[in-house]
């Protein structure tokens, strides 16, 4: 169940059990009190809200301490990586504000000392070239409640396993035909342990090591021996991974090199999206989505161009702690933490996302009024702007109704209602077409606003207007859990045919013509707004909402 962000907190423990560990070890001179954390992302995709909460934990560790933080790129497989990945998560990682100094690695650059670390496993009778096909394979690896059955190469000598290694590297066979493997135990309870690969025969372009190697190290033989080269201490990865920490385990003592502690925590899951790359891939190359940028996506990429700070991301990492048990986050914490941010950062605007014109009978044709609106309610120092109003305004179409309910503090008809930072106007007509469309009001306006009036709502004077493209997103899928499908289903069938609406004749208030691309406003109670960095020209801006005012998604289900 996801958790309830209304739900009073519960204050977090002060530490967490990865600081407990960590601090332990310090008393107990482990690494000489060392920390040394890393990022491994495998460049295979664009970096997501769940690789942000493991780039806060790790770098924030490693500050925390004191200690050191590295990026190292886990490029064993060569078939899916690719170097517009790799820039895309240098630059993510950048934005998100993670300094790994000049400690940037690649595990392939750790290929040669990989390979001769298998050697050095063949010679001391730790490791056998075994030429059992893939089916082969599978069915002597046993399952989960049987035990595997040893491979009929087992017992190779160390001599063999090293002419047959060597050939291996050489090209003398064809992809797959054999593999390295570690000689552990096919009787383990963990299948892991049971003579897992270490290196495997793929010709395939490698993005940085080319044409060199036609043998590539499995995951399990690269990421400890990749962390103990780098001198980290403790290498915080995944839940998934709890299974393969006794061969990490085994890989460094048999080398006898140094040994981090591998950590595990529960991956990130929110409500409203899927997290698996393969996924994200696949809403991108079907064109679900605009692309990797895509605002209703959870990649940073997403989230960046949706309008959220790298503060609100990294604080929003923060609030939702650390945990040794699987669970989903309501995307609502992840809402509020960017409320938060921009309610502090963001200038108040006026904007009419769907306009309906208001004429102000009283105020004379060609006059323009100059009205003073502060920036911010609440930092007088932000200061004011002039908004202009004449005999013109636009107001938000659902701010009108002919017949209101008791409770609409908004405009109806003989009623009043205070127009933020000008006066009050009072609906003295309702203009109508031949079909009985409302095509325009015609009301009074009164400078004098100290009397008392319920609702205030926003305008713009429509003479002056900028009128603007503005993008509206709702979540990308429909329902909290989007893998929770019907047999023969699939994630896909839960999109949201309704997550981006867009408004191409809001009316703005005239100085966002100006307004830079990059930056953020709050549409006065309409919500938080970003000028789109990527669509927008000069003089004509476009906006994406960031997000509404208030969690309209706990109302409505209400
Ligand atoms: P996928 O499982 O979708 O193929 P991945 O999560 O394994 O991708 P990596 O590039 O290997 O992708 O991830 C880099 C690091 O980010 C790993 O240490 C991984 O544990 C961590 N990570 C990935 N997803 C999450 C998540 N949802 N929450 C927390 N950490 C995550
Ligand atoms: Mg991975």
């Amino acid at each position: 169940m996801p958790t309830d962000p209304a739900a009073p907190q519960e204050k977090a423990p002060s530490r967490n059990f990865i600081q407990q560990i960590i601090d332990a070890d310090r008393a107990a001179e482990k690494n000489e009190g060392r920390v040394h954390t890393r990022f491994p992302p495998e460049p295979n995709g664009y970096l997501h809200i769940g690789h942000a909460k493991s780039i806060c934990l790790n770098y924030g560790l490693a500050r925390e301490y004191g200690g050191k933080f590295n990026l190292r790129f886990d490029d064993t497989n060569p078939a899916k990586e690719e170097q517009e990945y790799v820039d895309s998560i240098l630059d993510d990682l950048h934005w998100l504000g993670a300094d790994w100094e000049d400690r940037l690695f690649f595990a392939s650059d750790y290929f040669d000392q990989l390979h001769q670390w298998a050697v050095q496993l063949i010679k001391a009778g730790k490791a056998y070239v075994c030429d059992l096909d893939a089916d082969q394979m599978r069915e002597y690896r046993g399952t989960l409640t049987a035990p595997g059955k040893e491979s009929p190469f087992r017992d190779r000598s160390v001599d063999e396993n090293l002419d047959l290694f060597a050939r291996m590297k050489t090209g003398e066979f064809p992809d797959g035909s054999r593999i390295l493997r570690a000689k552990i135990d096919m009787a383990s309870p963990n299948i892991n342990l049971r003579d897992p690969v270490m290196f495997r025969i793929k010709r395939a372009h490698h993005h940085r090591t080319g044409d060199k190697w036609c043998i590539y190290p499995s995951y399990d033989f690269t990421h400890g021996q990749s962390d103990s080269l780098e001198g980290i201490t403790h290498s915080i990865c995944t839940l998934e991974f709890e299974n393969h920490r006794p061969l990490y385990d085994w890989f460094c003592e048999a080398l006898e090199i140094h040994h981090p502690q591998q950590i595990e925590f529960a991956r990130l899951n929110l409500t409203y999206t899927v997290m698996s790359k393969r996924k994200l891939l696949q809403l991108v190359t079907e064109k679900h989505v605009a692309g990797w940028d895509d605002p209703r996506m959870l990649t940073l990429r997403g989230l960046r161009r949706r309008g959220y700070t790298s503060e609100s991301i990294c604080a929003f990492c923060e609030r939702i702690g650390v945990s040794k048990v699987n669970s989903t986050i309501d995307m609502a914490w992840l809402e509020d933490a960017i409320r938060e941010d921009l309610n502090e950062r963001a200038p108040r605007a006026l904007g009419v996302l769907r306009p309906l014109k208001v004429v102000l009978t009283n105020i004379p044709e060609g006059e323009t009024l100059e009205m003073s609106a502060p920036n911010h309610p609440q930092k007088p120092e932000l200061g004011t702007r002039t908004v202009p109003l004449s005999r013109e305004i636009f107001i938000e179409q659902d701010d009108f109704m002919e017949q209101a309910p008791k409770k609409f503090f908004r405009l109806k008809p003989s009623g009043e209602v205070r127009l933020r930072a000008a006066g009050i106007i009072r609906c003295d007509e309702v203009v109508k077409d031949a079909s009985g469309q409302i095509v325009k009001l015609h009301c009074t306006f009164d400078p004098d606003s100290s009397r008392k009036v319920k609702g205030t709502i926003h305008w713009v004077s429509a003479a002056h207007a900028l009128s603007a493209e503005v993008r509206l997103f709702d979540h990308l899928f429909s329902c909290e859990n989007p893998d929770d499908v019907p047999e023969g289903g699939t994630f896909l069938d839960n999109i949201n045919p309704n997550s981006l609406e867009i408004l191409t004749n809001a009316k703005l208030e005239p100085s966002l013509a100006n307004a830079e691309p990059g930056s953020h406003f709050q549409f006065e109670r309409s919500g938080y707004f970003f000028v789109d960095p990527t669509d927008s020209k000069p003089g004509r801006p476009v906006f994406n909402r960031t997000a509404t005012l208030r969690d309209t998604w706990a109302k409505m289900k209400k």
